[in-house]
């Protein structure tokens, strides 16, 4: 079983900070070569470091920069891109980063900046959701995990 896993979740720096969010057990995964990693915003053009950015409108799913740039349509070239990476390796299964506006999975922040989160799922989600691949946070991996031992 091949893995689609959040680039930041085993140490690449890609998230809007410059930094990373590693997951021992998760990088664990990719060392043993069953992972394929990407980062839908840097698949879609962004830079890092960057600014934040929300999806401010659930339904239309806009995404902006916390100055206001809307930046949509990077968000869903790399949905588009981060899709045919998981059809050509024939992916069943991604763990992303919870909360982010293009891999966050069930709870998302509300477009606001201000931390609250709301019910929904990132761009890249959404996408991978609808083409069949199951999605699982970070999170739920290690809930997972732990009720396994
Ligand atoms: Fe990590 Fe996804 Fe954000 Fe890229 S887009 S930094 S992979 S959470």
């Amino acid at each position: 079983m091949k893995y689609l896993i959040s680039a930041c979740l085993v140490g690449k720096k890609c998230n809007y900070k410059g930094k990373s969010n590693v997951v021992k057990k998760i990088k664990e995964i990719y060392k043993k070569g069953e992972a394929i990693l990407f980062c839908p915003e840097i698949l879609g053009g962004l830079k890092t470091p960057r600014e934040s950015a929300e999806i401010v409108e659930c339904d239309g799913k806009v995404v902006k920069l916390s100055s206001g740039k809307d930046v949509t349509e990077a968000f869903v070239i790399g949905a588009g891109k981060a899709l045919k990476i998981a059809k050509e390796n024939r992916i069943e299964i991604a763990i992303l980063k919870a909360k982010s506006p293009s891999c966050g999975c069930g709870k998302i922040y509300d477009g606001t900046f201000s931390k609250n989160l709301i019910d929904g799922d990132g761009i890249t989600t959404s996408l991978l959701k609808l083409n069949g691949i199951k999605v699982i946070t970070e999170e739920e991996f290690l809930k997972k995990t732990k009720t396994k031992k």
